[in-house]
């Protein structure tokens, strides 16, 4: 194989920092980094997913402008393999490919109604506020008294939270502006947020669940029966980890509390499943089911519908059930889980046969889970094997190098991006936020961001 080694990385969120970040750490030149994002801003779902009131999350992006800084290190923002350049044609120019593009699409429900106006995907929120390009035009209707978030994770949270926080809070944040304006002219006075299973199961983490309860003027109800726990489940209770433990303590608390007749609730809902979005040109309800709890054979416990359903109008339904990665042309693809198919992040035929040259890291590679720290270790696994194939001599060498990409992208990508237009972009949104201490004004248009990186 000739040097150096030239690795092209698709997707410039966390995995993909992270993969190019280790490839680079030798700092020799012996491996070259081209990052590529359909976007011009990187950093995935650090910008477009995190919420905007947690900017200490998104302080990882320093560790991020370190990689970038290496040498070796190319970005090409604003450019999109599988719209720009094909999976095949980046093949041809670098040793190696590795994938991490996330998993951007919502799981559905599929249950009737769920295509109905104001019935949305949590994925598409998130990018609204967070001011993702794509979302920008979304227009989600507040008008409605109440909102239903279908899901018990972090996401769900966020979501509710975005919802349930008075906007004054967000002011000082990088929440996207028509995101503020909107939240501001917000009828929603409660949000109900609807878990399949019970206290146990809740898929998120303490410090967002005791956030819920730390809101200005907002009452967090949680009925009391829902926190009484069965027999097996009190024995589950004695085994279980620490977070699931700290979640049973603040759901308990929540159900213990007094409402105080706050303008705004958040009302955690256990056992409840959606049926059915009801509404004749828009969402007007959802109806739900109560659910009971089985134990599997593994000790587990699924939902099981009873007879007991109910109907609770809303205007607004986010569903937030899970991410699922969308499939690449050429680039093989597990439909079933969303993602794409490896071993420890080599790709595979579904037969299991190795691509060569061909990896993955991040959430397409092992499904939508972990926070962002996750994917370093996932990346690095990825990356261990790439190296293996490189010293095993398995990476061919390609037949087009840099100039060639260069003319490629010059001809498919003439709006290309490279980190330092980014740095532009970057340094005139911190500018814009400065005046109303706010982290950052976010450009929403992506002819706007390409003409700021030109100034
Ligand atoms: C709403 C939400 C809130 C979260 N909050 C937290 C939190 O507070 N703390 C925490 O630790 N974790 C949080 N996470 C999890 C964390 O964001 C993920 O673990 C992490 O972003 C996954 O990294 P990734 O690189 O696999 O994917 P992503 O971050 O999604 O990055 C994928 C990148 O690939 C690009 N891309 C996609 N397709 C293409 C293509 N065809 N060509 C070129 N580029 C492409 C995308 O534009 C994107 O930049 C949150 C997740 C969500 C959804």
């Amino acid at each position: 194989m000739s040097a150096p080694l030239r690795v092209a990385i698709v997707g410039a969120g966390p995995a993909g920092f992270y993969a190019a970040g280790d490839l680079l750490k030798a700092g020799d030149g012996s491996v070259e980094v081209d990052l590529f994002d359909r976007l011009p801003t990187p950093y995935g779902l650090v910008r477009a997913g995190v919420a905007p009131d947690h900017p200490n999350i998104k302080v990882v992006t320093k560790v991020y402008e370190k990689t970038a800084a290496k040498p070796g290190f190319r970005y090409h923002g604003n450019v999109e393999i599988g719209r720009d350049i094909t999976p095949a044609e980046l093949r041809e120019h670098f040793h190696a490919v590795l994938y991490t593009v996330g998993a951007p699409n919502d799981r559905k429900l599929g249950i009737p109604g769920e295509d109905l106006p104001g019935s949305l995907g949590a994925a598409d929120f998130v990018g609204w506020y967070n001011g993702h390009p794509d979302f920008r035009d979304l227009d989600p209707d507040l008008s409605g008294e109440r909102a239903v978030v279908v899901g018990a994770g972090n996401v769900a949270l966020d979501c509710a939270r975005m919802l349930g926080v008075p906007v004054a809070e967000l002011q000082s944040t990088d929440t996207a502006d028509h995101a503020l304006a909107a939240l501001a002219a917000s009828s929603i006075r409660e949000v109900v947020i609807l878990a399949r299973r019970g206290p146990l199961q809740g898929a998120y983490t303490n410090p967002e669940l005791l956030e819920l309860g730390e809101i200005e003027g907002l009452d967090v109800i949680v009925d009391a029966d829902d926190v009484r726990l069965d027999d097996a489940h009190r024995a589950l209770l004695e085994t279980a980890d620490k977070t699931t433990r700290r979640n049973v303590e603040i759901v308990t608390d929540y159900a213990g509390r007094v409402p105080t007749g706050a303008s705004r609730r958040i009302v955690l809902k256990f056992f409840s499943s959606p049926v059915e979005i009801l509404g004749e040109d828009r969402v007007e309800g959802v109806r739900i089911v109560r659910n009971e709890l089985v134990q599997n054979e593994d000790g587990s416990f699924s939902a099981r519908p009873t007879e007991v359903t109910e109907t609770i109008e809303a205007g607004l339904v986010l569903r937030s059930i899970g991410y699922l990665g969308a499939p690449l042309d050429g680039v093989p693809f597990d439909e079933r889980r969303g993602t794409i198919r490896n071993v420890d992040g080599r790709v595979t035929e579904e037969d299991g046969t190795v691509v060569p040259g061909v990896y993955t890291a991040g959430w397409v590679k092992r499904g939508p889970s972990g926070v962002i720290g996750t994917n370093k270790k996932c990346a690095q696994e990825t990356v261990r094997e790439l190296r293996a194939d490189a010293e095993a001599g398995l990476l061919a060498d390609p037949p087009k190098g840099a100039a060639e990409l260069d003319a490629l992208l010059a001809e498919r990508a003439p709006d290309r991006i490279d980190y330092a237009a980014w740095g532009r972009i970057d340094a005139h949104e911190v500018a814009a936020g400065e005046p109303a201490g706010r982290p950052r004004v976010k450009l929403v248009d992506i002819d706007e961001m390409v003409g700021v990186s030109r100034s």
